[in-house]
């Protein structure tokens, strides 16, 4: 298991997000943006934004994901 943050993968909070692969971290970042969005956060609209345009174009996005992936691999577990 290991965590990342809102903040790591493009959020505006410090919200821990726990997950045994980088894909269950960035689902569960995409289900916390859009809880916080649909709350009323305003703070989390852009980044919102940008995990939408990641899902409409992956490819372009394989970038951002590889960092991402390459991010969680470098964290300890915990
Ligand atoms: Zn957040």
């Amino acid at each position: 298991m290991k965590t990342m943050t809102c903040q790591q993968l493009g959020g505006p909070c410090d919200l821990p997000l726990h997950g045994e692969t980088a894909d269950v971290v960035i689902k569960a970042q995409d289900k916390h943006l859009r809880e916080a969005v649909a709350s009323g956060d305003a703070a989390h609209e852009p980044a919102l934004k940008d995990i939408k345009a990641r899902w409409r174009h992956p490819v372009a996005s394989m970038g951002w994901y590889r960092d991402a992936k390459r991010a969680f691999a470098a964290l300890p577990e915990n």
